[in-house]
């Protein structure tokens, strides 16, 4: 009976240090917020279709980060990786001025 708790003690144990830092891990990388400075000076939005054209004439419809050539994210997913941000994640419909069509 000793043993037996014990070893519940060391999985419970085990699995709660293994669930913070699951959380900790996704916490260090939430989506790019429009607020972050380097989002700013790219005129970065999460929604291309809100894109200011008048200060960004170069964006055209259609253009997301999706088919950006900086996205790493998977098909299909509402957001991935950007290179141009450092790898942290932005929605798959965003837009920057750092676009280039992926190739
Ligand atoms: Fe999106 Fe491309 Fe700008 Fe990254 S560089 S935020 S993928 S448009």
């Amino acid at each position: 009976m000793q043993i037996s708790r014990r070893h519940f003690i060391i999985v419970a144990a085990s699995l709660a240090s293994a669930s913070v830092l699951q959380t900790e891990s996704r916490a260090a990388s939430p989506e790019v917020s429009e607020s972050d400075p380097t989002a700013q000076a790219l005129g970065y939005k999460s929604d291309g279709a809100t894109v200011d054209t008048a200060k960004y004439p170069k964006y055209q419809a259609g253009q997301a980060c999706a088919n950006c050539q900086f996205y790493q994210g998977k098909s299909g997913e509402t957001s991935g990786p950007c290179t141009v941000f450092a790898g942290k994640p932005v929605s798959a419909k965003g837009w920057c001025s750092a676009y280039v069509k992926k190739a």
